[in-house]
């Protein structure tokens, strides 16, 4: 079986909204990258997967991208990171494909639903060399890490919001409010990068869902060191100690 390529189809971005949405000062302008997998199986022709659908504002030049590498009738699988609904406003586009997650997997457009690990229970998805990895609920609820052995870019992993940014473009104290609105567990999310890193030493870089570039391993390691400074590891005790409080308050309402 012949290594996966990988390109990538669009950059994700992050910004201020546009004062003319009137969305408020809270709001963000955002963009999603969407990955590229060309791969075969049992020596079969070249077919294409999709990892995250994107923003529907982005498909045009999505779909422009796609065709430099096959056609639309070439996608057998979108492969989400997780259902935040900028990374999947695009599957309406996709009728047909199989759209996968943790969170449940279905044929676009039909009723059939299943489980990720009843369509892929050895770990990877029609291809041994695109493999994926629980991360136990840390953004998202649900989510999946893709970790793929390619041919043209080395061992690299698709990561999707559990890096918005790297702390040089988002620095700690945004990324904290980032984090207290839209991520689950960010203790999770701190420890799934730090065993990613470890059990993945070959990592040669990882693309995450609103940067416009790739990250390196070494880029991956700073992260970590940035999420391990005094501010950052404040907010995770913090966090923490919040839960308890909560789930007491729930405990107490259980018969
Ligand atoms: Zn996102």
């Amino acid at each position: 079986m012949e290594k996966p390529n990988v390109y990538i189809l669009n950059w994700g971005k992050m910004g201020a909204a546009d004062a003319a949405s009137k969305l408020g000062d809270n709001a963000y302008s955002a963009d999603t990258t969407v990955g590229l997998i060309e791969y075969e199986k049992n020596g079969n022709k070249k077919k294409l997967m999709l990892v995250d659908a994107g923003m529907a504002v982005a498909w045009p030049e999505i779909k422009k991208n796609l065709e430099k590498y096959g056609s639309l009738n070439q996608v057998t699988h979108i492969l989400m990171t997780h259902w935040d609904q900028d990374h999947g406003q695009n599957l309406k586009e996709l009728a047909g494909k199989l759209v996968l997650s943790r969170a449940g997997t279905a044929r676009i457009g039909t009723l059939d639903f299943g489980q990720i690990n009843d369509l892929c229970p050895n770990g990877y998805i029609e291809n041994e060399y695109i493999k994926w990895l629980e991360t136990n609920s840390a953004h998202s609820r649900d989510e999946l890490v893709y970790i793929i052995d390619s041919k043209n870019e080395g061992l690299i992993a698709f990561l999707g919001d559990l890096i918005f940014a790297p702390c040089s473009v988002l620095p700690i104290a945004n990324l904290i409010g980032f984090d207290t609105g839209f991520t689950i567990n960010p203790v999770k999310k701190y420890l799934f990068l730090k065993k990613l890193v470890r059990d993945y030493p070959n990592l040669s870089q990882a693309y995450i869902g609103h940067y416009n570039k790739p990250l390196s391993y070494d880029d991956l390691i700073q992260h970590i060191k940035d999420l391990e400074s005094e501010e950052y590891q404040r907010f995770l005790k913090t966090f923490l100690n919040k839960q308890e409080p909560e789930n007491k308050k729930l405990r107490s309402q259980l018969k």
